[in-house]
């Protein structure tokens, strides 16, 4: 059980992305610090959490999703979580993850550690997570409340997104996010 609190619990995540939309986040520089004492970070990369906790607000979702692995954590955050962001162009289309899905997985598996390698070409086959022929964006396989463009999104986007969400309006993207 989740002490009582008045501030508004926030998650973050990465499923298949490379961090940008992360280090987005912290550019947001030292208007976080106008916004630290209404937040309490309870899970993400940025803070030591090994277990997402039940009664989040909102979490941020970057990257897409290509393994069981992936999907059994959006669906634990579904399960925990108010409104789901998906924070990013990987979350929000497939992106850069989403490129391999011109080729079979086993061309995308055999190019990256037989053709590639110059010590002991092998395709793993154990103790990691068995990846999905396709990579998908997010709302293929849970619901999201709320879609932040960008690769990365702008710090601007992400602030306005994190302002509307503590104040209960809409935020307003208009002139601050966008694909790309
Ligand atoms: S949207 Fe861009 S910055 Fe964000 S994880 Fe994907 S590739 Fe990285």
């Amino acid at each position: 059980m989740s002490p009582p609190t008045t501030k508004t619990r926030i998650a973050t995540i990465w499923l298949d992305g490379c961090s940008g939309c992360h280090m987005s986040l912290l550019d947001i520089d030292a208007r976080l610090a106008a916004v630290a004492g209404s937040i309490d970070l309870v899970f993400s990369p940025l803070v030591d959490t090994r277990t997402y906790p039940q009664n989040v607000d909102v979490c941020f979702i970057e990257g897409a999703a290509s393994s069981g692995e992936d999907v059994e954590k959006l669906h634990l955050i579904r399960r925990n979580t108010r409104q789901v962001v998906a924070f990013g162009d990987c979350a929000v289309t497939g992106n850069v993850p989403g490129m391999r899905n011109r080729f079979a997985l086993r061309e995308v598996l055999t190019r990256s550690y037989l053709e590639n390698a110059t010590h002991q070409p092998r395709i793993p086959d154990r103790d990691i997570p068995h990846l999905f022929e396709r990579v998908r964006p997010v709302h293929a396989f849970i619901d999201v409340e709320m879609f932040l463009p960008g690769c990365p999104p702008a710090a601007d986007a992400i602030f306005e997104v994190l302002s509307a969400l503590l104040e209960g309006r809409p935020p307003d993207l208009a002139g601050r996010a966008r694909f790309g």
